[in-house]
């Protein structure tokens, strides 16, 4: 397939997938029918005809509000529905059209529901960490990149990792510093991501989540016990990993003079 085609054809994908991930990040965590129910307003409860269900276009048009009862549409959908589709073209970019390239557009849709569910509810729904764990420890046969003992080791590896820091909050500290949803979500990004991304994703994401939670105690004069959701930094590790872990792992050997 000609390049262009193949990127066009993944952000359209990228952009329903990211649609359908909307109506997960918003009802996987109230429990409510994910699949049968059509699209409806949170607040008047107006169904959403197709027409105006297209991704972004609608928000765009809509001017952001529901059309029947002015209620505003949260600035998330039209925000999910565009890091889909970066996602979406992203791995075509790097894979081509592939199973694995089918196989990233996976993780980077988990990461991304993740993200915004732990933002809004502080919750990592085991549907999506212990689901996507399942799927990536199958998936660990045929992985283009990664061996299975690494993916297997490093999924284990990385869940340990994070019940220690756990109990460490809990028994130390006397806070949840970190949710028990984190280890699960370390598990299923060790398994598709292996040892070297998994090092390079943990290592972002403390860095970035040290940074932020900075950033909210000297700015907004929060206290030290404020309670950041870590899912978002792991996503954002995750992904940055994915594609640019290598690299960066092989700039950092470059700096201390390794091969
Ligand atoms: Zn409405």
């Amino acid at each position: 397939m000609e390049k262009e085609a193949l990127s066009v054809l993944a952000i359209l994908v990228g952009l329903i997938i990211g649609s359908f991930l909307n109506v997960v990040i918003h009802r996987l965590p109230r429990r409510q029918e994910i699949v049968f129910r059509p699209s409806h307003c949170p607040r008047c409860q107006a169904p959403i005809p197709f027409y105006l269900n297209v991704p972004l276009l609608s928000y765009a048009l809509l001017r952001g509000r529901c059309r029947s009862c002015g209620a505003r549409i949260s600035p998330r959908y039209p925000l999910v529905e565009a890091l889909a589709a970066l996602g979406f073209w992203m791995a075509a970019q790097r894979y081509g059209l592939s199973f694995h390239a089918g196989a990233v557009a996976v993780f980077l849709s988990l990461l991304i529901a993740l993200a915004f569910i732990d933002l809004e509810h502080m919750i990592l729904p085991d549907e999506l960490t212990l689901g996507g764990a399942g799927l990536f420890l199958a998936y660990s046969f045929v992985h283009p990149e990664v061996a299975q003992l690494d993916a297997v080791l490093t999924g284990i590896g990385a869940a340990l990792f994070f019940a220690a820091l756990f109990y460490f909050y809990l028994k130390v500290r006397r806070i949840e510093g970190l949710g028990f949803g984190d280890v699960k979500m370390a598990l299923m990004m060790g398994l598709f991501l292996g040892l070297r991304r998994t090092a390079v994703a943990i290592m972002l994401a403390s860095v970035v989540g040290v940074l932020v939670g900075l950033f909210f105690i000297v700015f907004r004069k929060k206290d030290l016990k404020l309670a950041l959701p870590f899912g978002p930094f792991l996503a954002l590790g995750g992904w940055a990993a994915l594609f640019q872990g290598e690299a960066l792992l092989a700039w950092i050997a470059s700096l201390w003079g390794l091969p």
